[in-house]
């Protein structure tokens, strides 16, 4: 079981390869391949797996470029996915619940991330990933 945070379900989601270094970016695909390949997922908000490989998890809690925002971005994406924090989920729970996602939503849990101001996630790339249940990164 993986411990995750609402809004990493949708840096998964629109993940293509780009992280902010090598041990994050291995720890994302290593992430996807488990949950793709069965593993169950439990809903959090906060610190969660894929925190623990960046280098901007601050050893004393925290997110460096911003907790207050990254928890918001956890509430407005169970807001959008209809989910709670401490539910029991997997991969294609998840995959279903994209489809709920309008474009209004995803700038809801989006808007300001500056992964989506250099257009590396965008509302495009999420209609093309949204029906996939299997992701490709590249
Ligand atoms: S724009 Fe930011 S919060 Fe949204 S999916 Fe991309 S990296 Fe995650
Ligand atoms: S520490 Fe911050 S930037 Fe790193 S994965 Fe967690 S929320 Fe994202």
């Amino acid at each position: 079981m993986k411990k995750i945070r609402g809004h990493h379900l949708f840096c998964m989601t629109l993940f293509s390869g780009h992280g902010y270094d090598a041990a994050f970016t291995n720890a994302m695909k290593n992430t996807i391949f488990s949950l793709q390949g069965g593993e169950s997922i439990l809903l959090c908000s906060g610190e969660d797996e894929i925190c623990q490989s960046c280098p901007n998890q601050r050893q004393a809690g925290g997110c460096a470029l911003g907790t207050e925002d990254a928890l918001q971005r956890d509430e407005a994406a169970f807001a959008e996915l209809q989910l709670q924090e401490g539910e029991l989920s997997g991969w294609m729970e998840i995959s279903e619940r994209r489809l709920l996602i309008t474009k209004d939503a995803l700038e809801h849990v989006c808007g300001g991330c500056c992964w989506k101001e250099q257009g590396i996630c965008s509302w495009e790339l999420w209609q093309k990933r949204a029906e996939n249940r299997n992701l490709e990164f590249q």
